[in-house]
């Protein structure tokens, strides 16, 4: 199991690592790395991996076989190299910023309007989310995306903790989202946005809400029966 760095401290920007493995001379796995693959949704950190002064551009970092791959654009980098990598640290910034803002979106529409995330798509520009509401009511929306402007004026500390399966399965807000995540699992990492929303979570995410600045509706899509899609960007 490769140590995901960016579970247990998402501020990390630099880290030191060994090459695993490289495939096709450009598909790299470490010891342990700071690098988000694209995931849950949420766009993959870019950065650089430095080996004896050389530098080679992180291109792509995808999650294969519950492995993390860093694809560089160059050969060169062989087993057993030191390496230390360094994040693009404006990119993953802002890409926690839209995170964390899409948390609070739904929990603002489900607490309120009782919808539900069906999908969600975060990158350096926009969010996107997807939920299930009955009617396409703008209003309605937009007073949702005002209640969230005003949760994040609130500026609630985002917290980031292990809960034992049990405890969550025991939990009534959690155990649903619970459900989904594999047998094997026995520690569940949990997102806790202090007095509004907690979550079974992978991701990164800012200490406080009001890092986050100011969510803004982008356009809105009605996609049919029950569907409906929010983009939006954050402005600072
Ligand atoms: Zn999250």
């Amino acid at each position: 199991m490769v140590e995901a760095l960016y579970l247990d401290d998402m501020f990390r920007k630099r880290f030191e690592a060994e090459v695993i493995s490289v495939t096709d001379d450009k598909y790299v796995v470490l010891s342990q790395t700071a690098f988000y693959p694209k995931s849950g949704g949420v766009a993959n950190d870019l950065g650089v991996l430095i080996h004896d002064n050389e530098r080679f551009d992180v291109v792509y970092v995808g999650k294969f076989g519950g492995k993390i791959s860093h694809e560089v654009d160059k050969p060169g980098l062989n087993v057993g190299d030191k390496i230390q990598g360094e994040l693009d640290w404006d990119r993953r910034f802002i890409l926690m910023r839209y995170h964390t803002a899409a948390h609070v979106l739904s929990g603002a529409f489900y607490r309120n309007l009782g919808a539900k995330i069906t999908g969600n798509e975060i990158s350096i520009d926009q969010g996107r989310i997807d939920f299930n509401l009955e009617n396409f009511d703008r209003t309605l929306i937009e007073q949702e995306v005002q209640n969230s402007n005003n949760i994040i004026d609130q500026d609630y500390p985002v917290e980031v903790y292990s809960l034992d399966r049990e405890e969550v399965e025991n939990d009534p807000d959690l155990t649903k989202l619970a459900m989904g995540l594999p047998k094997n699992i026995k520690e569940i990492r949990i997102v806790d946005i202090k007095n509004f929303d907690r979550q079974p979570d992978g991701g990164c995410h800012v200490k406080s809400l009001k890092e986050i600045g100011k969510i803004k509706i982008k356009k809105l899509v009605n996609k049919g029966k029950n569907n409906r899609r929010l983009y939006f960007t954050i402005e600072e």
